[in-house]
């Protein structure tokens, strides 16, 4: 069965803010994002993650790219990791991302990454070991091409981000069906947010979600990293995941609107739906 998104559904799932809370009660969240190519994949997870209303947010990026994020961010905590020679992380790393991963309350692995058997490795060990919520996008999906059973050992469903590319990539299926997406859910056990004009969502359970916000002017590389870092915050908030991907979907799509109006479809930029969010989370102070 489908359900429609809408403010009123996402508004029963995004909870007022404790007025005695402080910024432990709004979750750690790791976004493991970025090689020396792609900064700004980083940049917009990081600060996606930020202006979602998470109360920490650590970056870890390759040391490569971490002198150009470390001046970019001022919210999150930037971490340099050990970086091979092509400029992304090294296997060296993986001992630190996994005393980063145990402290976090929820896991982004993949914005701007970069492709390498390294880079697979990490993702990989990753999900087999993170006892939190893990969010999967971009090149983190791409790492799972040859190992999506990997999946199905999570710890708890795992969500994933795909476009059509990605998810072409990881599955085999070209413009998938509904069933289809449904099906992939329920096999590998994980929730799949497949994005597009109209997003779909599909959980493992059968339950499936579909997205009426956005519009084309989204259509911009690093939009979908700022979906990402609003997914994983609400996650690390404690919400329920399949809710959290409803949720970050429609108020994604809804800034992209807000920055349409403003600034045009053509002109509007992944910085303006950081931009604009702020606004439309006015209603739930
Ligand atoms: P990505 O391809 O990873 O940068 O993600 C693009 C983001 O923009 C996704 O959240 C899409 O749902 C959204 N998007 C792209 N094109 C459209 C469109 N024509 N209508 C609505 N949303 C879109
Ligand atoms: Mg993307």
């Amino acid at each position: 069965m489908m359900t429609e998104l809408d403010q009123s559904y996402v508004d029963r799932i995004i909870p007022e803010r404790a007025a005695e809370a402080n910024k432990n009660d709004f979750g750690r969240v790791l976004c493991v994002c970025g090689c020396a190519g792609y900064t700004g994949a980083a940049y917009f997870a990081a600060q996606g993650a930020v202006r979602m209303g998470s109360g920490v947010v650590t970056l870890a990026t390759p040391e490569r790219a971490w002198p150009v994020l470390a001046v970019k961010l001022n919210e999150p905590v930037v971490r340099p990791m050990p970086c091979g020679a092509d400029g992304m992380l090294s296997r060296e790393a993986l001992p630190a991302l996994l005393s980063l991963a145990e402290k976090a309350d929820a896991l982004l692995i993949g914005c701007g990454l970069g492709r390498s058997y390294a880079v697979a490795e990490i993702v990989v060990t990753l999900i087999e070991n993170a006892k939190c919520q893990i969010v999967l996008d971009a090149d983190g999906i791409n790492a799972l091409t040859a190992h999506k059973d990997i999946l199905r050992q999570a710890a708890q469903p795992v969500i994933l981000t795909p476009h059509a590319g990605e998810f072409a990539r990881l599955s085999g299926l070209e413009n998938p069906q509904q069933g289809e997406l449904t099906l992939f859910a329920r096999k590998m056990g994980c929730i799949l947010l497949y994005k597009g004009h109209r997003t779909l969502i599909a959980a493992p359970d059968g339950r499936l979600y579909r997205n009426h916000s956005g519009n084309p002017g989204m259509a911009k590389g690093g939009s979908g990293d700022v979906l990402a870092g609003m997914l994983v915050s609400l996650c690390g908030q404690g919400l329920d995941p399949v809710d959290a991907a409803c949720a970050a979907a429609w108020l994604h799509g809804r800034a992209g609107d807000m920055a349409a109006n403003a600034r045009s479809e053509y002109g509007m930029t992944p910085g303006d739906l950081l931009h604009f969010l702020p606004d439309l989370l006015k209603r739930y102070n």
